[in-house]
């Protein structure tokens, strides 16, 4: 007899990654993770190669990490803890703070492991409409009720790569119940160059009851890694090193990261290649007619026309015939759309060559 799971786990629909294969040996265009086409810092790869000879247990504080990652950005490191990446303090917050018969809202496209986590913990996910593919502060508000515990929202969100300036999020702190814990995962915060947006730094300093997570997979190129840090007050900090596995974090990733956040130029590099080629890859496909959602993160949100032959699932076979693969975001409320991560320059290029002869031939029916 098959061992009964909690009730709700066998409803979770499981993550689907991006692909990132295709059949044959040619080279492959993968831009479809939103990693960084520059890939992770020298000195992270060296920090991590020494640090693989260690064979004793990490540093289960990870208090270098959290040192490096406090003098980065001006924090205590007391309110700093570690995770295998971002996902796992998404996982350890729902852990905590979710159990049946809890709500917790997240908004109509973000970032599926919300979902993920609320129902691993059998607590009920509640979807909170957007207004033009953006958070809208007043539908959250609308969703939350007395049974509400956390509220997810990526800022900026993926798929969408919209984002809500600060001010919108105070306003949303606000008007939640203080019970209310508000997870502002801001994985693309290093990408946005908006004098009105602010990663969740002041929120959390500010208040009690609100986190931010933070990742090395993107502009660090480290996702292989797994690495991610989260920012919290005190008690709830606490909570999180209670549950957390003791050694969550390995020496190598440990390294890698207090090396990757030294190495600000290299940061700077990818941020000013993507500032670049977000701007062009925007421009050049709005003008091949087709409707891109405007991204401050790494990636853009296409839409296709709703026709037979150019819909986004015909795009997406005529581009893994070309090679390139892109995201589906079906499962994320857009079934005629694809995200493409920006890519090195000649990336970005073939794939608005690709775009453009298929909108040209008049799509794949033609
Ligand atoms: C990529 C991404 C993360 C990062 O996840 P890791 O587990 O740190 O690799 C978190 N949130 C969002 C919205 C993302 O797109």
């Amino acid at each position: 007899m098959t061992p009964e799971p909690r009730p709700g786990i066998l409803d979770i629909a499981p993550y689907v990654p991006g692909e990132s294969e295709l059949e044959g040996d040619a080279p492959v265009i993968k831009l479809s993770s939103n990693e960084t086409p520059i890939g992770p810092s020298a000195a992270a790869l060296e920090a991590f190669r020494k640090e693989v000879a260690h064979e004793r247990y990490p540093d289960g504080s990870a208090r270098e990490l959290r040192e490096a990652i406090a003098s980065a950005y001006g924090l205590n490191p007391a309110n700093i803890v570690c995770g295998a990446g971002s996902d796992e303090l998404l996982s350890l917050l729902a852990q905590a703070y979710l159990g049946p018969g809890d709500e917790a809202v997240y908004t109509e496209h973000g970032f599926l492991v919300y979902r993920i986590v609320i129902q691993a913990n059998g607590a009920t996910p509640v979807v909170a409409s957007e207004r033009d593919r953006r958070a809208d502060v007043d539908a959250i508000l609308a969703k939350v009720t007395g049974g509400t515990k956390i509220v997810f929202l990526a800022n900026p969100n993926n798929p969408t790569g919209t984002y809500l300036p600060y001010d919108e999020l105070q306003r949303l702190r606000k008007a939640l119940p203080e019970n209310v814990l508000l997870v502002i995962d801001a994985a693309y915060a290093e990408y946005v160059r908006r004098n009105d947006y602010e990663a969740g730094i002041e929120l959390v300093a500010t208040t009690d009851n609100t986190v931010m997570t933070r990742t090395f997979s993107k502009i660090h190129g480290l996702a292989a890694l797994r690495l991610g840090w989260c920012y919290a007050p005190g008690p709830i900090a606490d909570v999180l090193n209670r549950i957390r596995g003791p050694f969550n974090i390995s020496a190598p990733a440990i390294a890698a990261g207090v090396a990757a956040l030294r190495d600000t130029a290299h940061a700077a590099k990818a941020a000013d290649h993507n500032e670049r080629w977000l701007a062009w890859l925007t421009d050049e496909i709005t003008a091949l007619g087709l409707d891109v959602t405007p991204s401050v993160a790494n990636f853009v949100l296409i839409h296709f026309p709703d026709e037979d032959g150019r819909r986004a699932g015909d795009v997406d076979e005529a581009l893994k015939a070309d090679r390139i693969i892109l995201r589906r975001v079906t499962g994320y409320g857009f079934p005629n759309a694809l995200r493409l991560s920006v890519g090195t320059e000649e990336e970005n290029r073939t794939v608005v060559s690709a775009l453009k002869a298929f909108m040209e031939k008049g799509g794949a029916a033609a």
